[in-house]
């Protein structure tokens, strides 16, 4: 496995494994590598010949009083993990090689981006778009691979590579969970035993959408005011939102027909949690 730092560096690795005919796969990440972006990695390796895994803890998608500065950056695992879960080359950028001047070029994907979790992080979205176009450009992947976990960024993401005609896939994989079904993510390394045990409640809430919902229950006031009776069984958990959206607007809607997303973001602690699952009344 290869260890770039510079744009250059992994630029010349990815077109080497390109004029070999490789196929080349990017998985995004910020470090501090769990199962979840493990999963993707393996992902990428059945699908490509050739897998850069990206490490950036990109300070543009932070807003002010967020966590960037204490968010964990455990180089050495990651790169440990990298390898074994057989990636090529990472391509792990100083802040400065990624935004050598004051960054005054953005990508921002409209409406996809006022809903869930872009009304409480103003900004959030437009560092991803941005960043992720960086990426997209100095790697120049033929797919990209991003979790279900973050469903609004992959769905702002797949909708960006679209109206922007970027000539890459975007695949969505699945959300890994702990076994009480805590989705997995790096700001859980923020929770003690007992809030991790108390953020089960969280995938909980969401399951009960799942059951109304099977049950035939389409008014999504009536599942949002169950869902919200689960997570408020723990006082621990401060609710930022319980939203059930249309799968491709993200807009609230009242009564569930078709693909819909329900969402959950919420405090606990010192972390902010998101979970989410797609239900499909159609089928
Ligand atoms: P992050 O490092 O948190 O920015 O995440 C990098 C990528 O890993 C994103 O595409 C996330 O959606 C994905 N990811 C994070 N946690 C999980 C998880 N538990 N299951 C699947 N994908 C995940």
């Amino acid at each position: 496995m290869e260890f770039a730092k510079t744009i250059e560096s992994v630029r010349s690795q990815v077109k080497a494994a390109r004029s070999g005919g490789k196929k080349v796969g990017l998985v995004p990440t910020m470090g501090a590598l769990h199962v979840g972006h493990i999963s993707l990695i393996e992902a990428a390796v059945e699908k490509c010949d050739f897998v850069v895994v990206s490490i950036f803890v990109n300070p543009t998608q932070f807003v002010p009083g967020e966590d960037f500065e204490k968010y964990p950056r455990p180089l050495e695992a990651d790169l440990e993990i990298c390898k074994k879960a057989g990636t090529d080359v990472v391509f792990a950028p100083t802040p400065e090689q990624m935004y050598p001047a004051e960054n005054i070029t953005w990508v921002s994907v409209e409406k996809l981006t006022e809903s869930l979790c872009g009304q409480f992080r103003p900004g959030h979205f437009r560092g991803v778009t941005t960043v992720c176009t960086k990426l997209f450009n100095i790697v120049a992947p033929d797919i990209a691979f991003f979790g279900q976990k973050d469903a609004q960024q992959a769905i702002v993401i797949r909708r960006m590579v679209a109206d922007l005609n970027m000539p890459l896939e975007i695949v969505i994989c699945p959300t890994v969970r702990e076994p009480n079904g805590l989705a997995i993510s790096s700001r859980n390394k923020y929770l003690t035993e007992q809030q991790k045990k108390d953020a089960a409640n969280i995938y909980k809430s969401l399951q009960k959408c799942r059951q109304m919902i099977d049950a035939g229950v389409k008014e999504t006031t009536e599942i949002i005011t169950e869902m919200r009776k689960i997570l408020q069984q723990v006082p621990s958990i401060e609710i930022e939102y319980i939203s059930i959206v249309d799968a491709e607007t993200l807009r609230n809607i009242d009564r569930i027909a078709g693909k819909a997303l329900a969402a959950v973001a919420v405090k606990i602690g010192p972390a902010k949690l998101i979970d989410n699952i797609l239900v499909d009344v159609s089928k």
